[in-house]
């Protein structure tokens, strides 16, 4: 696995959005498809080798990158990056420095992202910059960091004209 990734997938080993278990709050709604759907994580690059060939486990090649869909249970340890970091993202911003932003794709499924950063562990905040700090010192990670800042900027504007349209 690339070692930015695998660096950043130890950071968030063992912390999560809240100290005691959020699935709980909302019966583990982000591990669960929306009916007819089975959209799958997407992967970091460099990541896809770890789920590639497993029973159970599907990659779906995407214009966006490589997405792993999941059979809704799965250890810690092989939890993939993107579900380690839900429903929070580290964005580089125009500095250079770590941002850690509410994932904008999150506010549909997850509780926590609707109520923003401040209703989530501090620890895992930290956790989540840690690891995007991690992520940027690769210039491929730091890439795709990129492209999940542009996409995050695409949704805010979806949701500002759906916002001005009603
Ligand atoms: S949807 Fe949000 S609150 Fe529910 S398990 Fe996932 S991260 Fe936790
Ligand atoms: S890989 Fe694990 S944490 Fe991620 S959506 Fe599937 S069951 Fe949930």
């Amino acid at each position: 696995m690339d070692a930015a990734v695998d660096a950043a997938r130890e950071k968030l080993k063992n912390v999560t959005p809240l100290k005691r278990d959020c699935g709980r709050v909302c019966g583990a709604a982000c591990c669960r498809p929306l009916e007819g759907e089975e959209t799958g994580m997407l992967l970091f690059p460099g990541e896809t080798e770890a789920y590639a060939g497993r029973e159970d486990w599907k990659i779906r090649r995407t214009a966006r990158g490589d997405m792993v869909v999941c059979p809704g249970r799965c250890d810690r340890e092989e939890r993939p990056l993107s579900c380690r970091l839900f429903p929070l993202l580290p964005l580089i911003g125009e500095d250079g420095k770590i941002r850690v932003v509410t994932d904008l794709r999150a506010r549909a499924v997850c509780p926590l992202a609707r109520q923003g950063k401040s209703a989530l562990d501090p620890a895992f905040t930290d956790a989540v910059r840690e690891a995007g700090e991690l992520l940027a010192q690769s210039e491929e990670q730091a890439l795709f960091l990129d492209v999940l800042k542009q996409e995050q900027a695409e949704i805010a504007e979806l949701l500002k004209q759906f916002r001005i349209q009603n």
